[in-house]
């Protein structure tokens, strides 16, 4: 046996699979399982990024100064107050371990983004998960929830996988009760894909409280998913923590790069993905409906469905999605077995979908 022994938080989640290299993983034609963008990258973003090739040489800017700046004036925010990750989920990880110590108790939605359950186990904090009203958050239930033990309290808003949000005012009453200890860490993945009007991101609050704190991520709307890069707005205090951590040089040169390219130019792009996936999220919950399916009301580029027969019927219809080379996402792990959560792809993909999902039900009768 091995003398050596790991750090028992760290081993009391699972790891990540890791195959022989020379295992081809099987890639579908038709990939909607992980709420990536349709489209490609912006061109100037791409222009950007292949521009750094020849000075790889070089280490990145170890601040991403130019990154905050253009992030700072486009969203009129301080830059002082502005991080830079390798994607957001870095973010998450760096306030888990700055923030949760062994035998805190941290709040997150139930169906909430998993990362949030890996980064409490491995910080050894205890997850406490909140429940649902039909796929909603209820505040309320995270103020129940509370207790002398709460240290941190993740809220992914819009959700993942349920792609339903909560309204800021609601967010608002939700910090104002919050004991002033509790760390909220609003997670603002989806945020740039919502456009009704009782929705914000929080940004006012960090600028507010002590005690908030925003992820953003140019992954998704920015379809720059490949090249890691994500930024979050902090208290002064958060800040000056997660900078202990945040180490040598997380975010690289081609992801500034790009990434300043499609925050400073291209808001014709992000308006383009927007429509887009607000047209498709529409039509696809359509067509799911008249398939006899439940579809959980979205307003994100994903939306989650619901067997209404079960779990069987899910798997059937997954089954045969993907011997037709679709491949939609489980969320089996959030214990929901008869819902699978789909990208809204290219119209193309859209079509192949939904297609797919007819003749499955025409060829079933
Ligand atoms: C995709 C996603 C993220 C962002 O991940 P990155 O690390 O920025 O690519 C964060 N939170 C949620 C809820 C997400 O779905």
């Amino acid at each position: 046996m091995s003398k050596i022994t790991p750090n028992k938080y760290v081993v009391s989640v699972p790891g990540q699979p890791q195959p022989s290299a020379k295992i081809v993983k099987k890639k579908y034609k038709v990939d909607l399982s992980l709420n990536e963008n349709a489209f490609p990258p912006s061109q100037k973003a791409i222009d950007a990024y292949l521009k750094v090739g020849p000075v790889l040489n070089k280490y990145p800017d170890y601040t991403s100064a130019e990154l905050r700046g253009a992030l700072a004036e486009k969203y009129n925010l301080d830059d002082q107050r502005i991080v830079c990750t390798a994607g957001s989920e870095q973010m998450l990880s760096f306030l888990a371990r700055g923030y949760i110590m062994p035998g805190d108790e941290v709040i997150y939605p139930r169906y909430g983004f998993l990362v949030y359950w890996f980064n409490i186990k491995m910080a050894g904090g205890i997850p406490v998960p909140v429940d649902h009203d039909d796929f909603k958050i209820n505040v309320d239930y995270i103020l129940d929830a509370v207790t002398d033990k709460t240290r941190m309290v993740f809220l992914d808003n819009p959700g993942n996988p349920t792609a339903t949000y909560v309204p800021y005012n609601e967010i608002k009453k939700l910090r104002e009760k919050l004991p002033e200890h509790i760390l909220l860490v609003l997670d603002g993945a989806y945020a740039d894909f919502v456009s009704t009007d009782d929705f914000d991101c929080g940004f006012d609050l960090v600028e507010k409280y002590e005690n908030v704190v925003v992820t953003r991520t140019l992954s998704k709307l920015y379809g720059l998913s490949g090249l890691r890069i994500g930024w979050s707005y902090l208290p002064p205090d958060v800040a000056a923590t997660v900078l202990h951590l945040k180490g040598g040089f997380n975010v690289s040169s081609p992801a500034q790069a790009a990434g300043l390219a499609a925050v400073l130019d291209d808001d014709d792009y992000a308006i383009k993905v927007r429509a887009h996936s607000q047209k498709w999220a529409e039509w696809l919950t359509k067509e799911l409906r008249e398939l006899g399916l439940k579809v959980t009301p979205s307003v994100c580029n994903f939306i989650l469905v619901h067997f209404p027969e079960g779990p069987e019927a899910m798997n059937a219809a997954d089954a045969y999605l993907k011997q037709h080379d679709i491949n939609v996402g489980s969320v089996a792990i959030y214990k929901l077995p008869s819902s699978f959560r789909v990208t809204v792809g290219t119209e193309s993909e859209n079509h192949a979908l939904i297609n797919a999902l007819k003749d499955y039900y025409n060829s079933a009768q």
